[in-house]
């Protein structure tokens, strides 16, 4: 099961900022309303999330540490109609097998928390721990038992750099929680809870572009979007500061990017990116976000349509703005 773990390891987990977002999402599915992520070297050294979700109890930390050990499928409808954002149950088991995991929980009511490490996909040690409500996941050591995988990593400062962009994106689509990022102990984000969207780009975006983003919405057929994007003044040469969430979700999409462009028609150059935060909501059998482990890819039903719409509710935002 080890080398199992470490094949599955190597589809959704590619780098540090892939450890980071699974584990974030975990803490979210935990019902957690803060969130700390600490970093060291490039995650290389450390990543550390720590909330104070629901925890686990101590006797199911083993299983969860297990491949396809899920606790979020409950049957086949739910592997239709995926609600939680977590569903596969490998994303532990595959860090645990390339990494030195510290699993550390304590459910609201207990009198300490309990901690289990495995170490490279084997139980290493398992004992009490002074803990508040809610989980701590330590991973060190990433990859040091895989070369091919280290050789594969960037330097620690575009690592640190792609895990930080994961923390804030995952950020933007959870505005009522509290997120904080650390990197080699000193305190690079605080995004405190019930934040406008606004407010939020603002803890990374420079405020001239903050101040000339317009708020957008439009709806059609069950499909939303919702969100702002940049004024045409501040388009910049790459496609940087443009995210885009599908059900509260996390996607790259090059219809979405397209899309967007397009309703921009003629305000910006052939080269140009506006910025834009884009939330989609639509029906699940709408849209399939399984296409790779990894969660950040999409494709939709009926693209032409969702692609329609975002175009078109551009366009209407930027109409509004300058008749
Ligand atoms: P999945 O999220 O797909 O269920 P994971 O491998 O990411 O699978 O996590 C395995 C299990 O570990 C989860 O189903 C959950 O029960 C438990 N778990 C992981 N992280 C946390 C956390 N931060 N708080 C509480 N439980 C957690
Ligand atoms: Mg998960």
């Amino acid at each position: 099961p080890v080398l199992q773990n470490q094949i599955a390891a190597g589809e959704v987990v590619e780098r540090p900022a892939n450890v980071a977002k699974e584990l974030i999402e975990n803490s979210l599915d935990a019902g957690a309303t803060r969130i700390e992520i600490n970093l060291e070297n490039g995650g290389q050294g450390l990543i550390q999330v720590q909330d104070n979700g629901h925890g686990l109890a101590a006797e199911d930390i083993p299983l969860a540490l297990t491949r396809h050990a899920t606790s979020k499928i409950q049957g086949i409808e739910d592997l239709v109609r995926i609600a939680s954002l977590g569903f596969r149950g490998e994303a532990l088991p595959s860090i645990a097998s390339v990494s030195r995991l510290s699993f550390a929980s304590a459910p609201a009511g207990v009198e300490a928390g309990h901690e289990v490490e495995v170490a490279f996909g084997e139980m290493a040690s398992e004992g009490p721990v002074a803990l508040q409500t809610g989980t701590r996941i330590q991973v060190r050591d990433l990859f040091s038992n895989t070369p091919a995988r280290l050789k594969f990593l960037k330097t620690q400062a575009t690592e640190t750099r792609r895990c930080q962009e994961t923390v804030f994106k995952i950020a933007l689509a959870h505005l009522d929680k509290e997120f904080t990022l650390s990197i080699q102990g000193r305190n690079q984000l605080h995004l405190v809870k019930h934040q406008a969207l606004p407010q939020r780009l603002a803890a990374v975006w420079p405020q001239q572009v903050i101040d000339g983003l317009l708020p957008l919405q439009g709806e059609r057929h069950g499909l939303q979007v919702e969100g702002v994007i940049g004024s045409p003044r501040t388009a910049q040469g790459r496609a940087q500061r443009i995210h885009f969430f599908i059900n509260g979700r996390p996607v790259q999409d090059k219809i979405l990017l397209k899309a967007l462009r397009e309703g921009y028609k003629g305000a910006l150059l052939s080269k140009e990116y506006p910025q834009a935060v884009l939330f989609l909501t639509l029906p699940l059998e709408e849209v399939d976000i399984n296409v790779h482990p990894a969660k950040s890819e999409v494709r939709f039903r009926d693209e032409r349509s969702v692609a329609g719409l975002v175009c078109t509710t551009v366009r209407n935002a930027l109409e509004k703005c300058d008749p």
